[in-house]
């Protein structure tokens, strides 16, 4: 991808603000419109068409329809499907400048984020692209004069509820294992973050998929989300978000027709640094996991456990890269820190910040809103952070570090252990008994060993306990989608 260039556009025209339905722009049933704001000003971009239940019933209505048996989606070729995926990153490749542009505008991070957030969604695109036709069954060689085998098929209708963080990258991770598998979809956009979903509606028309493969509705949670999770005709329900809604939105599917559910959740991921690891590596990973995307990431390094006989050169450290973190316009390629999404994560971050001022913590750099206009918090580092402070325990989604004091592997890792999360964690040192040890022994669903934030395509990403439920991407990602049916044959045995 090295020949992309993606230039920025300051003022990117918003072409899509209507739900996309059976391949139109369609206003909702109410006639309501709901507002998206640019965070780095906290004005007003557009309005958008506000779904509700009314307009996702239409939504599943169109996507029986295309799933319906003898449908052109249903007849379609495997490798056909595959083919519409790749156009499909194909034409985001094509207008990735307007695309991160937009991104940037209706979320606020830097341009040169949008940028990889989108070319990561290409990979996850192209990488299921290749799957469609490698879907396949089993034969089994059951007992008794059988023939046995397993189909794999689609599940379904999938509602897809997507999060305002990584809007493109996370709405990339969920359409594209439904569609390789030939499900149907209905997405909501996160309220923060509607504009470019609806842009990729155009691209879905575009590439040629067929009616009601597809529909996006923009709307609020308890409302359109709501909608979704209840309903009885949907099969699947596939969430990023909180652990809080999670919890809303599996009562939701367990209520009605228990359709299949995924939840990628919140984390409190422990970063691990042993005094023998290579420190310029360490700090950096550790400053880079914690504060990326304004700390607005669930696998965020939001725990960094250091080794005592490094725990004062490790803050040192800390504090000189947080100085050193421009925050602002997040069109100036200068930029590494955007704004906070809105004013109430603003808030709950200088919240979380305050008590771990309260509660004992020394506020070492930063701890307070950057400037007054938008939603922007000065990178932070807490210092002399113990497990049960609130900024120990609770998700902050914000630039926020604690430092952490720790003597052996023994407790940093029952230490690391006692929390209800278990999405990320990592551990930095260059003793390979060390690192396959706490490898082993840490309850997260992924374990990184001298790095940091290494997510890929090609391998799965979830979380243990109330990270969530499911794994997104890579094979594992795709079981989630299919649904596996058992034939057997009874096969008259004669004698000849
Ligand atoms: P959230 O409420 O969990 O939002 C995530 C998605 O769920 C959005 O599309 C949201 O819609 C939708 N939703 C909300 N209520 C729903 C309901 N009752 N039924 C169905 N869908 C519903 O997250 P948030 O309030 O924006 O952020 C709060 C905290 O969640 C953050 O501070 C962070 O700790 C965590 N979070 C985690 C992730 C992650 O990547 N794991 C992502 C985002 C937030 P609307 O936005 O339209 O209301
Ligand atoms: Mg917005």
């Amino acid at each position: 991808m090295a020949d992309i260039q993606p230039e920025a556009i300051r003022n990117p025209e918003v072409k899509f603000t209507q739900i996309f339905i059976n391949n139109e722009f369609v206003n909702s049933a109410s006639g309501k419109t709901f507002p998206t704001f640019n965070p780095t000003t906290g004005e007003k971009i557009t309005d958008v068409q506000e779904g509700d239940k009314a307009d996702v019933d239409i939504a599943v209505e169109s996507a029986k329809a295309a799933f319906k048996p003898g449908s052109v989606w249903r007849r379609m070729d495997a490798s056909r499907r595959g083919k519409l995926l790749w156009k499909l990153a194909d034409l985001i490749e094509r207008d990735i400048s307007y695309l991160a542009s937009l991104e940037t505008l209706d979320n606020g991070k830097p341009f040169q984020g949008s940028v990889g957030d989108i070319l990561f969604g290409i990979n996850v695109i192209r990488y299921y692209a290749g799957w469609a036709d490698k879907i396949q069954g089993k034969t089994i060689p059951v007992d008794g004069d059988y023939f046995c085998y397993t189909r794999h098929e689609p599940v379904g209708i999938c509602g897809q509820i997507i999060p305002w963080n990584y809007p493109i990258t996370m709405f990339c991770w969920k359409i594209a294992p439904a569609l390789c598998a030939g499900n149907v979809i209905v997405v909501k956009p996160a309220e923060q973050t509607p504009l470019t979903a609806l842009y990729l509606g155009s691209l879905f028309r575009e590439a040629g998929f067929p009616t009601g493969v597809v529909s996006i509705v923009p709307g609020y949670g308890p409302t359109a989300g709501a909608a979704i999770s209840e309903h009885p005709d949907i099969n699947k329900v596939a969430f990023t978000g909180s652990t809080e809604i999670g919890k809303v939105i599996m009562a939701a599917a367990a209520g009605t027709n228990l359709k299949r559910t995924t939840l990628e959740l919140g984390g409190k991921s422990p970063n691990v640094i042993f005094a023998d690891s290579d420190l310029d590596i360490a700090s950096a990973w550790a400053h880079e996991a914690v504060m990326t995307n304004m700390g607005q990431c669930c696998i965020a390094g939001s725990r960094t456990f250091v080794q005592e006989e490094i725990y004062d050169e490790f803050v040192k450290r800390s504090v000189e890269a947080a100085k050193k973190r421009s925050v602002g316009d997040p069109f100036d390629p200068n930029t590494k820190n955007g704004p906070q999404i809105d004013n109430e994560q603003l808030g709950k971050i200088l919240e979380l910040i305050q008590s771990g001022k309260d509660e004992g913590a020394t506020c070492e750099i930063g701890g307070a809103r950057h400037g007054d206009k938008g939603y922007f918090v000065e990178p932070t580092v807490f210092s002399n952070v113990t497990d049960n402070m609130r900024i120990a325990r609770e998700e902050i989604f914000g630039p926020v570090q604690q430092l952490i004091k720790f003597k052996t592997l023994e407790e940093v890792l029952e230490r690391a252990n006692d929390t209800a999360y278990g999405l990320g964690a990592a551990i930095f040192t260059n003793d390979l008994n060390k690192a396959l040890a706490f490898a082993n022994g840490i309850k997260a669903g992924t374990v990184w060993v001298n790095c940091y934030l290494a997510v890929n395509a090609q391998a799965p990403f979830g979380g243990f306990k109330m990270s969530g439920l499911g794994r997104e991407m890579g094979e594992y990602g795709l079981q989630q989608y299919i649904e596996v049916k058992n034939v057997v044959v009874k096969v008259p045995q004669k004698n000849s």
